[in-house]
């Protein structure tokens, strides 16, 4: 028998979504850093076995408040999360505390046909105690879900984990060819792989303020006849004087930007890549419908 299905990972943000997608499927396919907010778009790794397929999704970070239309945007993904899951894991950890009437909570109460799953993560940061406390809190809120203690960063318990949402998957068919580990195009890796590396090299607004955008991906050969991939991107800013930040004195921030984000990309591509960067203005695009539409939030 073929088990296979969809199975929606949400929480809020630094929980360890990600971490814990990469621990499952073994290939870097989502942003982990220590910032909140990193990961905006709705990315799917695939897992496959001779007799089972796992499509799993790593939602963006629950924001209970929308300050802008993208925060808008990143519910309404959290919301369709609702509607196409076989499986649901709300992922939370040691250190967050949950009221018994957050809207999530509420939300999660009223699912009861989708198998669902509490994944309680970091829990290598406390001793027995406290993990008892928040066993009993979990289990009282949420009492139709199994619940699993995991460390995400540690590996601890993630193969159970694993092998019981393999258990619970639906019988059906292979959705994706089973060498495919994501069904994302090589270009939206390489603009995550510079947004990494926005979120790494700069502080403060500057990582929440850009957005980045690969304009052109081209496989070529350099004259020796080597493989290279040309690729040119460009990072939208809000302000004159956080572009000035992301260049930097004489372009020495630009230049660290291109180098490791380019360095990233030739191991991921497995070929020279020739990376050209961009900076560009572009007032409250987080406001603009338009803009918004182009970078995948509508
Ligand atoms: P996300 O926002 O939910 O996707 O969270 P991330 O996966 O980006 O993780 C947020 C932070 O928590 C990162 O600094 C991770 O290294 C850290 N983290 C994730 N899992 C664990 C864990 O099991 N134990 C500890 N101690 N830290 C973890
Ligand atoms: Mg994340």
């Amino acid at each position: 028998m073929h088990r296979s299905g969809f199975i929606n990972i949400i929480g809020h943000p630094n929980v360890g979504k990600s971490t814990l997608m990469n621990a499952l499927v073994g290939e870097r396919m989502s942003i982990i850093t220590n910032k909140p907010q990193t990961t905006r778009h709705r990315i799917i790794g695939i897992l496959s076995g001779e007799d089972f397929q796992m499509v799993l999704s790593d939602t963006p970070g629950i924001v209970e408040k929308p300050a802008y239309k993208m925060h808008n945007a990143m519910n309404s993904f959290v919301q369709s999360t609702f509607e196409d899951a076989d499986l649901m894991v709300l992922v939370t950890d040691v250190l967050e505390s949950y009221q018994p009437e957050d809207n999530l909570l509420v939300q999660l109460r009223k699912q009861i046909s989708i198998p669902m799953f509490v994944v309680l993560n970091k829990i290598d940061l406390v001793d027995e105690a406290k993990l008892e406390e928040l066993k009993t809190f979990w289990i009282e809120q949420l009492p139709q879900a199994t619940l699993i203690l995991i460390s995400a960063l540690k590996k601890t318990n993630t193969d159970l984990l694993l092998s019981t949402l393999k258990e619970n998957l639906p019988e059906g068919p292979e959705y994706y060819p089973k060498d495919q580990l994501t069904d994302r195009p090589e270009r939206f890796f390489v603009s995550e792989i510079i947004r990494e590396k926005i979120m790494l090299l700069y502080h403060q607004e500057i990582p929440y303020a850009t957005q980045v955008i690969v304009e052109d991906f081209k496989e070529d050969k350099t004259v020796g006849g080597k493989p290279i991939a040309r690729i040119s991107a460009t990072i939208f800013v809000e302000r004159d004087t956080q572009k000035s930040i992301l260049i930097g004195k004489s372009g020495v921030s630009i230049k660290k930007l291109g180098m490791d984000a380019r360095l990233d990309m030739e191991v991921f591509l497995e070929k020279k890549v020739f990376l050209e960067l961009f900076v560009k203005v572009k007032d409250n695009w987080r406001n603009d419908d338009y803009l918004l539409k182009q970078f995948g939030y509508k």
